[in-house]
């Protein structure tokens, strides 16, 4: 399967998350849930507007799975999902970020400032994972799609399954190292505590095994 490759600006922000030279990575947690409420908004949006779209706020959630034995940490959203060009211009382009294009070239050069005070976004989870994997089937859409990069190098889009619409990301968390452990992101107790440090304020259930807010 043939890479596409990461544009420019993209291919920076990326590397800059893959070495991690922002000490808190925890924030990606916050980046992926704001995304999910995002897409679940789109959803509650079209239904307003679209007699064929119903929306039963209690089927909409956002839920994040810790797999510590296979070192996977997945978060599933209920949202709008992503068609195969979404998935291609949404997360192959870092310059479609809203966040992001605020910035100018010396602002982006240290990375410190922008991460501190803005969203950079779904390139986050590169500061945790090894691995990332979306899959993602759009409202309306009858295929579903799998995105899957292990950063600079590139992704990869192929066709895959999936029943509901919506999307899951899965990401391979780090192995650690002599100088950073990756361990707590694959714990409970911590990924509720991040949870409710940053993401306190979203309007749909975050569920883990049990719903924690
Ligand atoms: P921003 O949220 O500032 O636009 P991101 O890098 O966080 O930037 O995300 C880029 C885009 O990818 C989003 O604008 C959205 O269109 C798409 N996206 C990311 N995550 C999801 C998701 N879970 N469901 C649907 N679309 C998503
Ligand atoms: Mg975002």
């Amino acid at each position: 399967m043939a890479k596409t490759e990461f544009k420019a600006e993209s291919k920076r922000l990326l590397e800059m998350m893959i070495n991690s030279i922002y000490t808190q990575k925890e924030i990606f947690l916050r980046e992926l849930i704001s995304n999910a409420s995002d897409a679940i908004d789109k959803l509650y949006y079209k239904a307003l507007t679209d007699d064929n779209v119903t929306f039963d706020k209690d089927s909409y959630f956002i839920k994040v799975v810790p797999d510590k034995e296979n070192r996977m940490l997945k978060i599933i959203d209920t949202g709008i999902g992503m068609t195969k060009e979404e998935l291609e211009t949404n997360l192959g382009t870092i310059a479609k970020s809203g966040s992001l294009s605020f910035k100018k070239e010396t602002e982006l050069k240290d990375g410190h400032d922008i991460i501190g005070q803005f969203g950079v976004g779904f390139y986050s989870a590169f500061m945790v994972a090894d691995e990332v994997t979306v899959v993602s089937k759009a409202l309306g859409s009858e295929e579903a799609y799998k995105w899957e990069s292990e950063g600079a190098e590139g992704y990869t889009i192929v066709p895959c399954e999936k029943d509901s619409v919506g999307t899951e990301i899965f990401m391979k968390i780090k192995e650690n190292t002599e100088d950073d452990t990756y361990d707590e992101f694959l714990e409970e107790y911590r990924l509720k505590a991040i949870i409710k440090k940053y993401s306190d304020f979203i309007r749909y259930p975050i569920k883990m095994d049990a719903a924690i807010k």
